[in-house]
């Protein structure tokens, strides 16, 4: 039987990641909006405006899976243009807590309103076809992870409150997440959480 042409299916759906990340880093960029914001600066300022308060320069580099060099850069370049605010860390003299200022605020809100057009997009994915690109995505990165070819994310798969298969009786929700204490499904896993904590070496 002839084969379908092209290069072989690893390299099509490497090709068709690729464009994906394309996309979604062309939309950051567009996005930059009054403060010429880059693809990490913006990051920055939506990761903080979901955090209570002001939090160290460590956190952000972990939760965006970064390096201490570039995100320093970034919070540089975001105190100058006036959207963050540091402070002295109480429990660490030498340590910086970093908050949003009221400008801040207002740019990430509006951060938040511009990305609908690629959420929009996902929109197009049934339930399941949305389910299994997160499974895929999320195992990938793990692999990739331990491969030392990304940075650790802080995601289900590497969490100690994560239970993979605990409830077999619940196809649409067979994982629990011992931090909430409750079952979910594929669809829901996390690739950046708040509550991530990670797996101890026993
Ligand atoms: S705490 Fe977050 S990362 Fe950990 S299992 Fe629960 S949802 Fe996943």
């Amino acid at each position: 039987m002839p084969e379908v042409p092209g290069p072989p299916s690893t390299s099509q759906l490497l090709t068709g990641l690729a464009r994906l990340g394309q996309a979604v880093r062309m939309e950051a960029w567009r996005n930059a909006g009054p403060h010429n914001l880059s693809p990490l600066q913006a990051d920055i300022v939506t990761l903080l405006l979901n955090k209570p308060g002001p939090i160290r320069q460590g956190e952000i580099v972990t939760a965006l899976a970064s390096t201490p060099p570039t995100v320093s850069d970034a919070v540089k370049v975001l105190r100058k243009k006036e959207l963050l605010e540091a402070a002295r860390d109480p429990g660490d003299a030498r340590a910086m807590l970093l908050g949003l200022s009221s400008s801040g605020r207002t740019e990430a809100d509006r951060l938040r309103s511009q990305s609908e057009k690629l959420t929009g997009a996902l929109a197009v994915l049934s339930h399941d076809d949305f389910a299994a690109m997160l499974r895929g995505i999320t195992t990938l990165m793990r692999e990739l992870q331990d491969r030392q070819a990304i940075p650790v994310s802080q995601m289900c798969l590497t969490c100690r409150f994560f239970v993979p298969r605990a409830h077999p009786d619940q196809p649409g929700r067979p994982h629990h997440c011992n931090y909430v204490d409750a079952p979910f499904g594929d669809a829901e896993l996390r690739v950046t959480c708040p509550d991530h904590e990670p797996l101890t070496d026993a």
